[in-house]
């Protein structure tokens, strides 16, 4: 479907997933005066709590997702393993954004590292690997420092091994049991940061500032921002974002996760086709949050200001933590508890938000 109108207040919303990511962007659309529905193939999903519908179904069942879609103004998605065809299905009736090909690029680490390449920015050194002897002969190449990783389907460390060998590389290669994957030269890099951008329908752009990333076991524990990025990464980060943004014709908020270097240079690792987690301290530190600006571009809205007039620092409430949750709402700082029941180890169960008045612009 093309461009056409904006979706008026009282319009509705349809997202493709129901975690905390749909449940904020849910919540954000409220805000503007514009209804939800929410699809997805789990029945307790927390943003289902708090939008106008939903549709329990799996997302490869074409025939639901497109009567869930005839309700729908617009559609979006807010987690990337959302099949593209099923995106591109949806296409052919409604609105949705982004589109298939954004998500299609972003699902495949080697397609998504070549493209980013292509528009000469940098990324590790990465090659293809489709069996145990190229799995050996990478792991050589790359001085026996590097990653094994799936091309698809990966997240929080999941799908990832880090050989010691070339015995360990190729036997990692095969507990993946076959799928293709790509091996990266291990980086030292000296932290993580990433930038939160979107794009509207009009093409119009609009970047956050980039916030540091701390991991813990493969899972972001903190956002800080201003991190320790310099005025000029920040805006290079920015340029980043720009240039894909561009190129992919993307509508929509998306997320570029970088290495920083010791020698100041920004290698990209992976790109967002979504909303992300290190960027839900603009809920705070921001007029118009990521879920906000999401939605605006989603509905052909004008994209909202960016600009940051606090600093901010955003913990995860991972597993048991969520457990201590008296503790936190007695904290000076916000509270987000993202309704999920069960306090299951390495879930992400909410997040808190410490603002403090602005140091830097
Ligand atoms: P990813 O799923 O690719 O974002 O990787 C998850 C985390 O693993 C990253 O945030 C890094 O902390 C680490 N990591 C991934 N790739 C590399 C690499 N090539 N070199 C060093 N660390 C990496």
């Amino acid at each position: 479907m093309s461009m056409g109108k904006a979706v008026p207040p009282g319009g509705t919303i349809g997202i493709l997933g129901g975690g905390q990511l749909g449940r904020m962007l849910a919540l954000a659309a409220a805000r503007l005066g514009l209804k939800t529905r929410v699809y997805c193939d789990n029945p307790d999903s927390p943003a289902f709590q708090v939008c106008e519908a939903h549709t329990v179904g799996k997302f490869e069942d074409l025939a639901a997702v497109t009567a869930f879609a005839a309700h729908c103004d617009a559609v979006t998605f807010e987690f990337e393993n959302v099949p593209a065809a099923t995106v591109a299905h949806i296409a052919q009736t409604k609105a949705v954004y982004p589109g298939a090909h954004a998500l299609e690029m972003t699902q495949d680490r080697f397609d998504e590292k070549s493209f980013v390449q292509s528009l000469g920015l940098t990324t590790p050194r990465f090659g293809a690997v489709d069996s145990g002897a190229e799995a050996r002969r990478l792991f050589a190449e790359y001085n026996s420092r590097a990653v094994l990783k799936t091309r698809r389907f990966g997240y929080d460390g999941k799908g990832q091994a880090k050989p010691k060998s070339a015995d360990e590389a190729a036997a990692a290669f095969a507990s993946f049991k076959g799928v293709p994957c790509i091996m990266e030269a291990f980086i030292d890099f000296d932290f993580e940061a990433s930038v939160i951008a979107a794009r509207g329908r009009d093409g119009s752009f609009a970047a956050y500032d980039p916030p540091e990333n701390h991991h813990e076991n493969h899972i972001l524990a903190r956002s800080v921002v201003p991190g320790r990025l310099t005025r000029e990464q920040g805006a290079a980060a920015k340029e980043i974002a720009r240039r894909i943004a561009t190129a992919l014709d993307y509508v929509g908020v998306f997320a570029v996760e970088l290495f920083v270097l010791k020698d100041g240079s920004l290698l990209v690792n992976e790109i967002a086709p979504r909303v992300h987690n290190s960027g839900h301290w603009t809920l705070e530190a921001c007029a118009v949050s990521q879920f906000e600006q999401h939605i605006r571009a989603v509905a052909g809205w004008p994209l909202g200001d960016p600009a940051r007039h606090a600093d901010a620092v955003m913990e995860n409430i991972i597993g048991a933590d969520a457990l201590a949750w008296e503790r936190y709402a007695a904290r000076p700082g916000a509270l987000h508890l993202y309704g999920k029941a069960e306090a299951r180890a390495g879930r992400k169960m909410g997040h808190f938000t410490e603002v403090s008045p602005l140091t830097r612009d």
